[in-house]
Formats: C-alpha cells, structure tokens, sequence
C-alpha cells in the first residue's frame, strides 16, 4: 500500500514529538512535513529540537535534516501533505482558523487542539467510542464546501482513562447517570518545559486551567447522538470532575465514583465487560488500535502510572480497585497514558480510523 504523505504541526513540541516517533515505520502513514513557530522555522528539525528532544528514542531518521516549516503558511504543506496532524500551541481563535485553512487547501486536519472541540460539524472522537460520529465530515464538507479536507479533533487528555470503561458499560444496558472524577494528571500535559520544578516536587497541584470544565462536558459530547448536521450531547450523565497537576512524567490516572441510571450490575458482571470490550477499531485490524482495548489489573495497588501506562504500547486503557461505593454504586481507578493515547496516538487511531472508513 502507498503510504500517506503526511505533515506535523507544531512537530517540535511535546505532542508533536510523540507523533514523530510513533509515525516511524507506520505502515500507512509517512511524515514528509514537519512544521512549528517562526521561532523553529528553517531550521533543520535536528537543530530546532536541539537540547529539547524529549522521547526515549532518538530523532527518527526520515524527519531528522527535514527543513521546519512555519506551521502559519498553509501554502508550503499544499501538494506535499495528504493529511496533516495538528499539535500546536497558540490562542484559540488563530488555531480555529489556521485548521479551517489547511482543511480549505484540500488538507485533512486531525488535531490534538481544543479549538474545534465544541464546534457544531466537527466529531470530536475516540475511536473505540463514537467511531460513528465521523459521519459528521459528510455534513461539514456540505456546508463548508470542501472536498478533500475535514476537520476531526481528539477530546482532551484527561476524559480517555474514565469514558471507555463508561461507554463499555452503557452498551451493555448498564448507562451512568452521575459519576465524580478525580483526577492526577502528569506535568507532561502542559507542554515542555510545564510547570516548574519548583512547583511540583513536594507538591500537588489542585488546579489545571479549564480542564474541569472539559472533563465535566466533553465526555457528554462523545456519548451523544448525531442529528441533523451536529451532536447532541448525552447530557443524562451528571459529571463533577477535580482536576490535579501531580509529579508524574507521563500517564493521567482517574479515580471515578459511578450511579447508574436504573439496573446495577454486579461487580463480577463489571468486569467481564470491561475485559470482553472489542470495539471499531479492533475489528477493522487498525495499526494502533489496541488488543485488548482495557486492561483490568487484579493486584490491590494498581494501575500505577510508571507501571501501567505504557500498556498496548501506551494505548489501552487500565483499570483497577473496582468496588462498591457507599455513597453512588461503584467506584474505580482508570489510567491512561496522556501524551500517546490521550494525545498522538489516539490521535493517529482515529485518522486510521477515518482512512479505513474511506474519509482520506
Ligand atoms: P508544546 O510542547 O508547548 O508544543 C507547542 C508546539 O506549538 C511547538 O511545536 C511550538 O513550536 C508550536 N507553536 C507555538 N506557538 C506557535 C505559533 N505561534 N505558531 C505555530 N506554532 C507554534 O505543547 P504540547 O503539549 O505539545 O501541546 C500541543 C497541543 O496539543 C496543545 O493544543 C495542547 O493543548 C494539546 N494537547 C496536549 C496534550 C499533552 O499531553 N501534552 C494532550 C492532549 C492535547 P516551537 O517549538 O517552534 O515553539
């Protein structure tokens, strides 16, 4: 199969990094573009990561001399780039615009941003989920008039270690009417360099700038139904989150109270659905989907971030401490491993996802 010539942007960040080594060797995808700020612009993408290359794995050598675009000029990734991957870090309004211009120049955007997330014709997806919403790209190309270009965005990073094992539970008849969610998120979710060391070590956090507020709402919007050219969210599930900012390099793990609407399920019965979860992505075979989609760990102390979050090669999910709850019905640990499943990777999931479907 010919690969996809595809480009990063914002390629010298923490995401972006992420993208690159897990793009090396992708069997349908090939980076051949890689852009960021006019501050890396021109510079090889070797010398713009200098001192800053943050993945276990050197530079990939198909990206390593590769001349770093300025991701603001659409015009150099037009007829080199048949999709690109958005990981970029700037203000909304100008994110929100730059994507509808790469998908206007016939560029499919999948995008890591919170710009487009609440926006009406763009599926905010994660594959094993709402594959079904990708649907919507019939209804934005309508409307926006474009052919070959669409907009699809990841949701954030902090809602892929809970909505899974929520979703895995409401397709058994089984849906959730309230849950709170604690989080303790990794410094790696802000970006290099993050919050300083000063702030973290002997420290916790209990502040992350608006990720509550997407932890509470996102989450309703990948449960929902689409209708009529949007989505409408799944708003039956009451969700409180507290969102923290812990000493941990990689991995978000969730500690989550859930009632469910009306039946209640065993503990037993729980589990096994958690551990049968087979969704879109594992039957269609997809190169980054994986097998088993959640893990559940039986040992007291677990997930743990360093343990656990580099499971199914950093994309499943692991579960842990299921119990009864005194106060709503069960409660649980969730973890996932932020910058790959709830960021690149999941990221490259769905693009899979949207090739496969015959969206690129
Ligand atoms: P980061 O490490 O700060 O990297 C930001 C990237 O954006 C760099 O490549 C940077 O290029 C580029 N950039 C900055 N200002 C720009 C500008 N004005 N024009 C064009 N490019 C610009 O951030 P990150 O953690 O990788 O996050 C990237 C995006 O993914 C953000 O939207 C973030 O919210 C989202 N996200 C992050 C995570 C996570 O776990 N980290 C998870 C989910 C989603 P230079 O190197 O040239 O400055």
């Amino acid at each position: 199969m010919n690969r996809m010539k595809v480009g990063v942007l914002g390629a010298t960040g923490m995401v972006g990094q992420n993208y690159l080594s897990l793009l090396d060797n992708h069997p349908w995808f090939e980076v051949v573009y890689v852009a960021a700020s006019p501050r890396s612009a021109g510079k090889t993408f070797a010398q713009a990561v200098a001192g800053r290359w943050l993945m276990a794995r050197p530079i990939p050598e198909p990206v390593h001399d590769l001349i770093v675009a300025d991701a603001n000029d659409v015009t150099q990734a037009v007829g080199q780039c048949d999709l690109v991957f958005s990981a970029i870090e700037s203000d909304k309004e100008t994110i929100r615009r730059l994507e509808e211009a790469y998908a206007a120049a016939d560029i499919p955007v999948v995008s890591n941003n919170s710009a487009h997330r609440a926006t009406a014709d763009v599926p905010m997806m994660v594959p094993e989920v709402n594959w079904e919403h990708a649907e919507l790209i019939k209804d934005q190309r309508q409307q926006r008039g474009w052919t070959r270009g669409l907009i699809a965005v990841k949701p954030n990073c902090s809602v892929q270690s809970y909505v899974t094992p929520v979703y895995a539970l409401k397709q058994a008849g089984y849906p959730v009417s309230a849950m709170i969610v604690s989080t303790m998120q990794a410094v790696s979710g802000a970006g290099y360099p993050g919050p300083s060391s000063y702030n973290m070590i002997d420290g916790i956090v209990p502040y992350i700038g608006g990720e509550e507020e997407k932890s509470e709402r996102e989450p309703q919007r990948i449960l929902g139904q689409r209708s009529n050219g949007q989505i409408i969210p799944d708003t039956s599930i009451k969700i409180a989150a507290h969102c923290n900012r812990v000493a941990v390099i990689d991995g978000h793990t969730a500690c989550v109270s859930l009632k469910f609407a009306d039946r209640k399920p065993c503990l037993d019965e729980v589990k096994a659905i958690w551990q049968s979860f087979v969704s879109e992505p594992q039957r269609l075979s997809l190169p980054s989907a994986p097998i088993p989609a959640m893990i559940y760990r039986e040992e007291p102390d677990r997930p743990q971030p360093r343990l656990d979050r580099d499971a199914g090669k950093g994309m499943a999910v692991t579960l842990g401490r299921l119990r009864s709850c005194p106060v709503f019905d069960i409660r649980f640990v969730g973890l996932s491993h932020n910058t790959i499943r709830g960021a690149a990777g999941g990221a490259i999931l769905m693009a899979e996802l949207l090739k496969a479907k015959g969206y690129m």
